[in-house]
């Protein structure tokens, strides 16, 4: 194990000051290597305070340059560093915050190419990214790899972090199958973010690293934490490895690296169901489907579920030629029962991608109750 000098040991004095941290636990810091994939608003708070803590080896990776828009949550960056290359001027900063610690570059970002081999140096991934491909990328090599990722997402004033970690967890496509639709799937630029709301997402990333690393507390393995900085409100989510996953379930489609992730898109939904835990998320998170009612006029006045299309049961199978058949179609009844039939009917008839919503709108609203 590394050894800690006087000067590191009065550096980090206050940290190594925690009981669970302790000279052992500054070492493992010092010992330990994160590379942070996506220099911007999540990455750079992420960078930087892991740069303070002491973390020995960091890999920052980014193809991109400093824009005037970025300055507002990209905070390594100054106005003088517009135009230059994201990773020199991040480089260049975190050097100065912290000259003791090894820093490497790879100004080209991840692909499929490279993204193996350069994962393989680390201990660690930040996923800094802001976009689909990217994430899944970076989920697949992980896993392939053995590394823990640790994940987050933002888009206005909400975001989204996670830990997935080798054995024994989900994975990003155990809870993101599909990616977001076209609404979910916008970046900062086209949706805005409010400029703080990285800099607590990509703060909470190097939280959940350092963790890792120490080997203490909780993690957020198999649980998505949901931060609304409007309702000044943190959630957690539940989530299950799937069995059907295409990447770590019982039978993948994956043996190694796909190129072109982009095409392996969309995945198949062996499974008929889907939790209210797993629904929400997807409603969150704005994973595409439908949704269908099956439930008769009068329960459906009482209640019902936004955005949802309806056809009674008993009227769903002289009524299918008005339903597209493409994509997932999410069906629901008051408790499950109704909504199984259906999902039965549907998929004997074509729709391989319908699913029924365990407990249906009872348990759903016991998760989220009206007005809240
Ligand atoms: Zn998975």
């Amino acid at each position: 194990m590394e050894s800690l000098t006087s000067n590191e040991k009065l550096r980090y004095s206050r940290q190594i000051k925690l009981p669970e941290v302790g000279e052992k636990g500054q070492k493992k810091i010092k010992g330990s290597s994160v590379l942070i994939v996506g220099m911007g608003g999540l990455g750079t708070p992420a960078a930087l305070y892991l740069a303070s803590a002491g973390v020995g080896h960091i890999g920052i990776a980014d193809f991109d340059s400093v824009q005037i828009s970025n300055l507002h949550r990209q905070i390594l960056y100054n106005e003088h560093d517009v135009s230059a290359k994201k990773v020199e001027k991040a480089v260049e900063k975190l050097r100065r915050v912290n000259s003791e610690i090894k820093l490497s570059v790879f100004s080209h970002g991840v692909s499929e190419e490279n993204v193996k081999e350069i994962i393989s140096g680390f201990d660690l991934v930040i996923d800094g990214s802001d976009n689909f491909k990217t994430r899944y990328l970076l989920n697949d090599a992980c896993y392939f790899s053995q590394k823990p990722l640790v994940s987050a997402a933002i888009s206005k004033y909400e975001g989204q972090l996670t830990l997935f970690q080798p054995r024994g967890g989900g994975c990003y496509r155990c809870v993101f199958p599909n990616p977001p639709s076209k609404a979910g799937n916008s970046s900062c630029e086209e949706e805005g973010v409010l400029g703080v709301l990285p800099g607590v997402m990509g703060l909470l990333q190097a939280t959940e690293a350092l963790k890792y690393i120490l080997q203490i507390g909780n993690t957020l393995k198999n649980e998505l934490l949901v931060f609304n900085a409007l309702e000044m409100t943190f959630e957690k989510i539940k989530y299950c490895p799937h069995t059907d996953c295409i990447l770590c379930g019982d039978s993948p489609d994956y043996s190694q690296l796909k190129k072109n992730i982009e095409s392996c898109q969309p995945m198949g939904l062996d499974e008929e169901e889907i939790s209210v835990d797993q629904f929400i998320l997807w409603q969150k998170s704005g994973v595409q489907f439908r949704l269908l009612d099956v439930r008769e006029e009068h329960e459906r006045e009482q209640d019902f579920i936004e955005n949802s299309d309806h056809i009674p049961l008993g009227r769903l199978e002289a009524s299918l030629g008005s339903l597209e058949k493409h994509g997932i179609l999410i069906v629901y009844c008051a408790s499950g029962a109704r909504s199984l039939a259906a999902v039965k009917l549907l998929r004997e008839k074509g729709w391989g991608k319908a699913l029924n919503l365990i407990g249906g709108i009872r348990r759903y609203r016991a998760e989220k109750p009206l007005n809240t």
